[in-house]
């Protein structure tokens, strides 16, 4: 078993104020695997202390030096990256290969951000004057489990790229990920303060960072009515927020598509991050006149789901991260069936064999319709939701008709025809024929799915202020 009871401020690893003990379980066997000692709302202060008092030198600094940290930084990381991988493992049952391939994609998120700082212009002229962007202050990160590293990783990426300093909340339910990852950051010698993680509750340390006065913004990646809630705490400091939040993503099978291909892709988009990613895409609607064609599919596809434990390379669905988030999974499947979807593969309770995690059976509904809970409610596990439409239109005005507009998904093989409905879809990114990654291009939500957006120059820009110098002025550094 093991214990984490520090955390890192002000360039060192100390014991927090704060005492209680978490207990971390081990999802795939429900066994305790270790504790972590939580920070309070003192070491909140202290951390938020330290990066004010880091921000007006770092602010400073050429992009030249951010540069050179940021490559330290991806070294670091990539350093202990089949580690990170492990810990993800372990940590929330993240499948092997997937686990490794994000913990390498992880620290190559430096040096992504290092480019897009490279590229950006931090000076300009606009009209007759000088716009210079600063950056915005000291920053709170607030991130949750589902890829703790990875977010936070990006987030103090871009923050440092801009020149400003850090205090680091992450979910208390990864608290191994971060201290490999506390541990990559010392290793990368940033001048002290600069970067600081105190691992906590929401409610005592996020809520510190969303209203102390000198937390200037807050980058928060987590569920919609908590993003709500800092949004609100931060208003009367007027904090800068950027918030990455929930889904209901919809995937558009045009009744032209490969379904061959479209379908079995549909069910890995659906279940990807063992069902727990914001970008799911949780609804598939599809013409009603080959609606049986796509219940066969998506049942061959969602049986073929190898679930079991996260170490076998072979297997590619694993548990749900806590007992708690199991049973929320479970209430929704239990709704489906009382509100009369049709049960296509899956349901209640855990695969054989599996009693001991929080394994949940790949589940998928057909008959679905919009009123239904499971159509409009994130669930956050392996549960697709089948929705049929009679004509493009329909499936258009089904796919927006939810509070969020996170992620779309559409297939089609006419790629005219295909891009003709991305444009119609309200949603911070459209895939088309696939599941794609871009680092660059924005990521985001509209509407309840969020405010702001992260990646590349729009990311970057989201942690600096412009500023107007009007008049006579001398030359500024690029
Ligand atoms: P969560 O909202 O419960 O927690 C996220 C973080 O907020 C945690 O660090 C938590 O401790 C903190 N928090 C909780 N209460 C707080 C408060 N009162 N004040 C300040 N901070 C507080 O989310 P979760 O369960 O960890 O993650 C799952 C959710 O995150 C899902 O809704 C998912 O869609 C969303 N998510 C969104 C994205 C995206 O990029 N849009 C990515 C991943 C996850």
């Amino acid at each position: 078993m093991y214990i984490i009871d520090h955390i890192y401020i002000n360039g060192q690893f100390v014991t927090p104020h704060g005492t209680e003990m978490f207990d971390l379980l081990n999802p795939s066997n429900g066994q305790l695997a270790g504790q972590v000692r939580l920070g309070d709302a003192e070491d909140a202060r202290r951390a938020i202390a330290a990066a004010k008092a880091a921000f007006p030198a770092f602010s400073r600094t050429t992009k030249a030096q951010r540069g050179a940290m940021l490559q330290r930084l991806h070294d670091a990381v990539l350093a202990r990256a089949d580690e990170a991988a492990a810990a993800l493992v372990e940590e929330y049952g993240g499948p092997h290969n997937t686990s490794v391939a994000r913990s390498r994609y992880t620290a190559n998120m430096f040096l992504d951000v290092k480019q897009v700082m490279d590229d950006h212009a931090y000076v300009k002229t606009i009209n007759k004057s000088t716009v210079v962007l600063e950056p915005v202050g000291v920053v709170g990160i607030i991130t949750p489990w589902n890829s703790s590293a990875w977010f936070i990783a990006n987030k103090v990426a871009t923050a440092i790229a801009a020149g400003c300093t850090v205090v680091v909340k992450p979910s208390e339910l990864s608290a191994r990920q971060n201290q490999i990852l506390a541990e990559c950051f010392h290793a990368a010698d940033l001048p002290p303060g600069v970067l600081n993680i105190v691992n906590g509750r929401g409610d005592v340390v996020g809520a510190e960072l969303s209203t102390h006065p000198d937390i200037t913004k807050i980058s928060f990646t987590g569920s919609t009515p908590v993003g709500k809630h800092i949004a609100r705490l931060g208003v009367d400091t007027m904090k800068r927020v950027t918030l990455e939040l929930g889904g209901k993503s919809a995937n558009v099978i045009l009744d032209d598509a490969d379904f061959a291909r479209a379908i079995p892709m549909a069910v890995a988009a659906c279940y990807m991050n063992n069902g727990q990613a914001c970008i799911a895409g949780s609804r598939l609607l599809v013409p009603s006149h080959r609606l049986d064609e796509v219940k066969r599919l998506a049942k061959m596809a969602a049986e073929a789901v190898v679930v079991g434990d996260p170490h076998d390379a072979a297997v590619t669905l694993g548990p749900i991260v806590t007992h708690q988030q199991y049973e929320r999974v479970q209430h929704y499947i239990r709704t489906g069936i009382e509100e009369g979807a049709e049960l296509v593969t899956g349901g209640l309770g855990k695969p054989a064999g599996l009693a001991a995690g929080y394994f949940v059976k790949p589940t998928v509904f057909a008959g679905v319709t919009p009123s239904m809970t499971i159509a409009k409610e994130e669930i956050f596990g392996p549960v697709l939701s089948i929705m049929r439409y009679e004509t493009e239109e329909e499936a258009i005005a089904i796919a927006n008709g939810t509070p969020y507009g996170l992620q779309a998904y559409v297939s089609s093989t006419d790629l005219a025809r295909a891009n003709r409905v991305a444009h119609q879809l309200v949603a911070g990114r459209v895939h088309i024929n696939g599941i794609h990654d871009d680092l660059i291009a924005p990521f985001g939500g509209f509407k309840q799915s969020g405010i702001g957006r992260e990646f590349g120059p729009y990311g970057l820009d989201a942690y600096l202020e412009p500023k107007a110098i009007l008049g006579e002025h001398a030359q500024y550094q690029k």
